[in-house]
Formats: C-alpha cells, structure tokens, sequence
C-alpha cells in the first residue's frame, strides 16, 4: 500500500514551533496520527534537530509515543520563503523550506526517508519541489518511480555474506558497534555491514551507526579477502553474543524504570512554588535542593590555518594520539574505581576516534588546501548532525559522545589539550545543580558526586550516556528543558531539581522548601524500608521459607547482588571466561576468578556451572567443527566429556578454589543417566590429584529426556537446578533465539511445567534439592507456580529478587500448590497466564 502524504502548499510559518505544530495538525487531520502527537513531534525537537540539511526538516514523534500514530505517513508542509530551524555547529543558520513530519507506526517510513535523502542530492530538485504549485509533484518525488531516477545504483555486497536480524533491545549503538569493530581487528578481510540499502564499512563505528539499525534490523554481512569467512564468522558470533548483555542492560534499565516510578509516585500532584519551573523529560530519578551553576564550556573557535598536507596531517596525528592517550588513562581510573560504566563510555570514545572513515574524509579536506582543526571540527560537525538526525531516539543520543570525542581531538589540535587534564567541575559548591546546554558525557563521568546534587540540560535525551550515567551515579537528572533554563539565573541561586517528573524549579518559595525537604526526607525513608524488605526472607504467610539466589558471573557484581537481597549464587556461568578472550582462560587465571566469587560470597552458598559452550554460545578460539544444527550438537557436558584440556583445567580451579569457601559444581546439558556417571569419575581422579574437598554434585535439567528421567538421575547427583531457558526450547522445539518463533518459546507452557513436576518428583525420591535459574524463576507467575511445584530454591536476575520475595510473601504454600495444580492442568500457556491475573494484580499493587 503506497504512503499516504499529506501536502500543504505555499505555507508561512512564523518559527519551528509554528511549522511543527502546522505539519502535526496535517498528519492528524489526514487520521495518520492523533492530535496529542504534535507535543511528540515537539518534544523531539526539544531533544534533537530534526534537521537534514538542503533545506528539509523531517521532524519526528518520540519512540514512546509510537502509540499515538494510527498509520505510517507524511506530511509536507512547503514553505517557499523558508523558516528558521536553529544553527548548526558552526553558528550558521539553518533554513527549512520542505517540512516533512513523520508518522511512523513501524520502519516503513525508513524507505521515504532514504528517498529523501537522495533526493537531497540533487539541489534542482529540492528547487522545484520548494516552489512547485503542484501537490502531486511533492507527493510522487517522496513515493513515486520518478524519485528514483538518478538514484545511485544499488549498493553491492562483498562475495561471502550471512543474512542476520538484529536483537538488541536499543538497536545499534556505540558500545556494541565499538565491539564489532574490535572484533574484526585480528583479520585482514574487507568486511561491511548493509542495512537495507546503507552500507558501512564494519571497522568505522560511526559509519556502523550511522546505518541507524534499530531493534530487528535485518542486516547482511558481507566480506571479501583472504581470512573473509573467519573474518564473517568471528563477527556473527560477537553479533550474537552481545545481545545477551544487551538484553540483560535492558532488562537493568526498566527494573531500575520502574522501581523509579513507584517512588515518584510518593509525591502525588505536589507542585512547589518557584519564581520559573522548566519541564523536561525525567531522565534520573531522586529530588533534590541545591545550588544551580551553570557548567557549559565554550565552543572551541576555529580558524582555518591551511599549511603544508605532511604537518597537518602530524599534527592530526599528534592530536589523536594524545587525545587517544587520555581517554586511556581516563577509562583505566574508571576501571580502578570499580566504575564499570563510566570506562566502557571512555572505552566507546577511544573506538569513535580509530574510526578510518572520519580520517579518511578529515584527511580529503586537508588535502584539498585546508587546515586540520577547521577539517576536523567541519567533519565532524557533519558526522554528529547526521548521527542526531537518526530516527532511534538512542542511536540519536549517540551524537552527544562523538561531539564529545571529537572535541578532545579539537582542543588538542588547538593546543588546549593540557586544559583537559584539570578537573573541569573542581571548584564547585558542596550541593550543585549544573545547569548546562548538553552535558558531554566524558565530563559526566568526572562528576563527583559529593559536590553535584543533579543536572539539568537544555537539550540531551533520557538515553544519552550522560543520562545513563547520571542514573548509576544516583544522580537526579532532568534533559531538554529546552534552551530557556539556560538563561535561568545560575550562581548562588537555589532550585528543587525533580528528576521524576522531569522539572526544575528555580528560586522556590520558602515554604516549597520547606515542602521539598518534607519530601526528601520522606522518600529516603521509603528506600530504607524496602531495602530491608529486600533483605528479607521469602517466607509464606504459613512458613515455608524458599531460597532466594542469583545469577552472577562476576565477584565485582556481589556487592550490589547482596543488596538486592540475594541470598546466594544459584548460576554462575563460566562461558564468559571463554567469551570475552581470543585464548583459552588456563587454570591459574580461572582459579583467580572463581576463588574471588567464593570469598565475595562470605560463606553464602555459590553454584558454579562448567563451561556451557554450543548452541547460542560459541567461542571463535575453540575453532570447533562447523555443525549444522548446534543446538542438538556437540554442546555443554558433551563437550566438556570430549575435551579433556577443557574439563580438567576448569575442575582442578574448581577444586582450588573451593577451599576458601562454599562451592558446588553443576553440569549443563545434561541428557543421559551415562554422560553423569562420567562426568563424575572424571571428577573424582581430579579430586584426588588436586586433593580437594568433596564437593556436591549437581546437574541442569533442560533437556526433557534428563526431566524424564529425574527419578534415575537423582540417585547419581546431589541436586537439580532446572534450566527452563532451554528446557522451555527443546520441550517446544523452539529455537529460543528465533526472531519469528521467540512467541512460542513460552516457558508457562503446561508441557513445559508438567516436565518441572516430574523433576521434582523424581529429585524428592532420594531427598534432593531442586533450583531453578531459568528465565522463568524471575517472573512474578513463574515464580509462584515453581514454588507451588515444590522447588526449594529460584536464581533469578539481581534486579526481580525483591519483586518474587515480596510475591511469595504474600501467599501461603497452600495457595502457590493450587494455583500450580490449575496450571498443570490447563491445555495452553495462555490459559495458565490467565490464572495470574490475580496474582499480577496483586504484585501491580505492592509495587
Ligand atoms: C537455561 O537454559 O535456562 C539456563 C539457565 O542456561 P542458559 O540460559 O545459560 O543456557
Ligand atoms: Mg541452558
């Protein structure tokens, strides 16, 4: 079905505001959008230039109001005597003569905006269309043949290529792409990326996000040289591979999201009296009184200096290196502070700036007579443009960091480098509130929070870096309160910063202070009391106490993990060892790793699973035999039981390790009553060249063949900890990565809990103990049925520990055994959803 577009010729807008508002009344009027889209469509330009260039504004709703569009569509304001948009980088002004704002249901408007931009190549057209009396004319150039012609011929790809969907939650973004980049460093190969018909070299990082590849992009890799299918494989992989932290990130930011929520919910409709309020978008949670100072730092002034190409081009190269340099020391400072964040936003810096696409165009303008400090700033000045006007608001944010990095490069060229090194937020007051145009992420990260009590930025979104990092600082942060704050009097003036409805109130009244202090005191006392609801038990209303662990691979996310009110590692997965190297992790360095998740447990139970490599989870170094369907492969303990060199070393470090504390071991994949008995000979000659301690003995269930057989197996283990990620995909012949089917991959499937049953009967024939540390025992439902099916323990994501103890404490053991009875009773996973209906209701109502 063609796009429908929406024309209104011969328009004269007074300001943006009024064309914006103009454009969105004509996509409500044609019934593309709602009428409350407008204040999206307005909201985006208070966060983001919608800007293209050539004359052509595209403004755009915000992701989260997708809601509001009834269709894709367009609707094209023509304004022949042009109205202002804003400046660009270098102080000059942009003019919009074609209004082009977008209803976007879904990624089809994707393709108009590619035709767009090509047809921005063409200066005559963008002409005709600024002034043509035609409607049509508009209307076929954005969707008709005729825009195509004189369309670049389509790009090709390299002679080896994989086709794969992207699955990160928040699309491509630097963090990921700098990964991708990384990755292919070891190969020689050509390799690019094309989203549909974008393509990027995949070592640039800017030119991978400038293919604006949103959450289940289809993307083709393509290579071409002499290592080109290593190259391709070893991508796909680290593709692959990321999207489990990326989904667990995710997963992070809307736990932390809605436990915000429920504490801004404490301060009802209060509304303090102030001399001016600026409303942005919450970006950072906490309220807080301070001091506003005004924390932006001039833009660097750039002359054009041509000289000789060689001494530009040393000096660009000096200027990278230093500025390489400090983003290094910088990133390891982070490190040595435990401030994981704020190293891998450095780490993502250093990759923005080995980006050879960006030397290659900085290096042309340098070439044709120009000097390197005004190539750079032009260069990027593009690059960062185009970056904001990406149509994923978190690809978009993306543009703070690479004006950031390149800034760096900037003032080293310009010779400020060394102003770099001092601390650019030292002498500020001990309750600031900055108050700042855009906040660059790198000074973010050098915020010291015993000064800074919040920030308040002009424009930024909730999903820039500084935003993200403003949240694991603690930090209240509100961004694009639009450009008005900035004249808001800084200096010894106070100001309530709300960071959960988004608001700045400036020079309250004395008794709003009082009210915000009322509040403030209000809400710690609200955090403390569920931080010790957190810690404690998982008790039902008639006694019965479940055991409440974690899954965590790492001794530096224990502390945080306790906090959460975990009471124990349930699953410690040790792929990562082998994931996150080009080697193979030895017995020393794992020892390491181990013993320090044992002593960061203090004597808490740990359950560390051997390597689980196969399947989802493929490790490049391994060079294992290519399988066509490694799923049903050579996978977790099979692997384990044909690799000696891999199974020794991790059993011995095993063993090493667990003389400093509690420690069991578990096998995955686990699916005949042979491959344990084994597994544990193997066991035991380790544990008598080791001399180490017996240790108990578990094994996962996820294959159903191993839930089948639980009565038989328990006579051979110590205990069961059911996998129902993996269980739910082979129970259901799923493939639980499968774009189309992951709907299917339902682990409240009845066949899926009657297999959970038989486990726990067969494991309480011999008295054995049952976990669960699938995806499953972190749901409110799941979590009840399993605890109604008679597990004793459910290891879950740090973030859903208070949410299923607060559920369980909420029913009797009697309850959970019904409801669970009903479930394994019911025909569909549907029909089990519905019994927690009420159980839902009840969880939505203690939040
Ligand atoms: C599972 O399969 O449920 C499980 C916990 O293991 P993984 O997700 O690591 O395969
Ligand atoms: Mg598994």
């Amino acid at each position: 079905m063609p796009t429908p577009v929406e024309v209104q010729l011969a328009a004269a807008p007074l300001h943006r505001e009024d064309a914006v508002r103009a454009a969105g009344d004509l996509l409500a009027h044609a019934g593309l959008a709602q009428p409350s889209y407008v204040d999206s469509l307005l909201q985006r330009e208070r966060v983001a230039t919608t800007y293209l260039g050539q004359g052509v504004a595209i403004p755009h709703g915000m992701v989260e109001d997708k809601h509001l569009v009834h269709h894709t569509g367009l609707a094209v304001l023509q304004v022949p005597g042009g109205v202002p948009w804003g400046v660009d980088a270098e102080g000059r002004a942009q003019t919009a003569h074609l209004v082009v704002a977008i209803a976007a249901a879904s990624d089809e408007h994707i393709a108009l905006l590619r035709r767009l931009t090509r047809l921005m190549r063409d200066e005559t057209v963008i002409a005709r269309l600024v002034h043509t009396s035609d409607a049509a004319d508009i209307v076929r150039a954005l969707t008709g043949e005729a825009a195509d012609a004189g369309a670049p011929p389509p790009v090709a790809d390299l002679p080896l290529g994989t086709d794969l969907t992207l699955n990160y939650p928040s699309g491509l973004h630097a963090r990921p792409a700098g990964q991708w980049a990384q990755t292919l460093r070891r190969f020689a190969a050509t390799v690019q990326v094309r989203c549909g018909d974008q393509v990027a070299d995949a070592r640039s990082v800017a030119s991978l996000l400038s293919l604006g590849a949103g959450r289940g992009a289809q993307l083709r890799l393509s290579a071409a040289g002499a290592d080109a299918a290593e190259a391709l494989d070893a991508l796909r992989d680290a593709i692959v591979r990321l999207g489990d932290e990326e989904t667990r990130q995710a997963e992070l930011a809307a736990a932390r999201q809605a436990h915000a929520q429920g504490l801004g919910r404490e301060l009802g409709d209060w509304q303090p009296e102030a001399r001016q309020v600026f409303s942005g978008i919450a970006a950072s949670p906490g309220l807080v009184i301070g001091t506003l100072v005004a924390a932006d730092a001039a833009a660097p002034e750039v002359d054009d200096r041509p000289g000789t190409p060689a001494a530009q081009a040393t000096a660009l190269d000096h200027a990278l290196t230093a500025a390489l340099l400090q983003l290094q020391a910088l990133a390891a400072a982070a490190r040595q502070r435990g401030a994981a964040d704020q190293a891998a936003i450095f780490g993502a810096h250093i990759e923005l700036l080995a980006d050879p696409a960006l030397l290659r165009e900085v290096s042309r303008t340098v070439l044709q007579g120009h000097g390197a400090a005004w190539a750079w700033q032009r260069r990027l000045a593009e690059r960062v443009a185009a970056q904001r006007a990406l149509p994923d608001a978190t690809l978009a944010a993306r543009a703070a960091d690479l004006q950031d990095a390149g800034d760096r490069v900037l003032r080293h060229l310009l010779g400020q480098g060394e102003a770099l090194e001092a601390h650019p937020l030292a002498h500020l007051p001990e309750d600031a509130i900055l108050v700042a145009d855009d906040l660059p992420p790198s000074l973010t990260a050098q915020i010291d929070p015993k000064r800074v009590r919040g920030f308040c930025t002009a424009r930024g979104g909730p999903t820039a870096h500084s935003a993200i990092l403003a949240r694991s600082l603690g930090l209240p942060a509100v961004v694009a309160a639009g450009a008005g704050v900035l004249a808001a009097p800084a200096g010894g003036v106070t100001a309530i910063l709300d960071g959960y409805r988004g608001r700045l109130h400036v020079a309250p009244t004395a008794a709003a202070l009082q009210q915000a202090q009322a509040m403030i005191e209000r809400l710690a006392r609200r955090r403390d009391d569920e931080a010790r609801s957190r810690l404690e038990p998982a008790t039902t209303t008639d006694g019965h106490r479940f055991e409440i662990a974690a899954n965590v691979n790492r001794a530096d996310q224990v502390a945080h993990t306790l906090a959460c009110g975990a009471e124990g590692v349930g699953l410690m997965r040790t792929e990562f060892l082998f994931l996150e190297r080009d080697h193979v992790p030895d017995e020393e360095a794992q020892y390491t790793v181990y013993r320090d998740m044992v002593q960061a447990l203090q004597g808490r139970p740990l359950i560390v699973r051997t390597l689980d490599i196969g399947g989802d989870k493929q490790v490049p170094h391994l060079a294992l035999p290519h399988e066509d369907n490694p799923f049903l492969g050579v996978r977790g303990a099979r692997l384990c039981l044909r690799r000696e060199d891999l199974l020794v070393p991790q059993l011995r470090a095993l063993y090493r390790a667990a003389a400093h504390g509690p420690l069991s071991v578990m096998f995955p994949m686990i699916s005949t009553v042979e491959e344990v008995t084994e597994l544990r000979a193997r066991m035991e000659a380790v544990r008598l060249q080791v001399g180490g301690p017996v240790l108990p003995v578990g094994i996962m269930i996820e294959v159903p063949s191993a839930a089948l057989l639980a009565d038989r197996l328990a006579a051979h283990v110590d205990f069961f900890s059911i996998g129902t990620n993996d269980l739910t995909q082979y129970t259901l012949a799923v493939d639980r990565q499968h774009p189309e089917l992951a709907g299917l991959a339902d682990s409240l499937h009845p066949s899926v809990l009657r297999l959970i049953a038989r486990t726990v009967e067969g494991a309480q024939r011999h008295g054995r103990w049952v976990g669960v540390c699938g995806g499953l025992a972190g749901e409110p439902l799941g979590a009840a049925l399993l605890a109604g099916l008679g597990v004793h323990e459910l290891s879950m994501s740090s973030g859903d520990i208070g949410t299923v103890k607060a559920l369980l404490r909420r029913h009797s053991l009697a309850e959970l055994q019904a409801l669970a009875r009903r479930a394994l009773d019911c025909d569909t996973a549907d029909e089990v959803r519905a019994l927690g209906a009420a159980l839902r209701a009840a969880t939505a109502e203690a939040a």
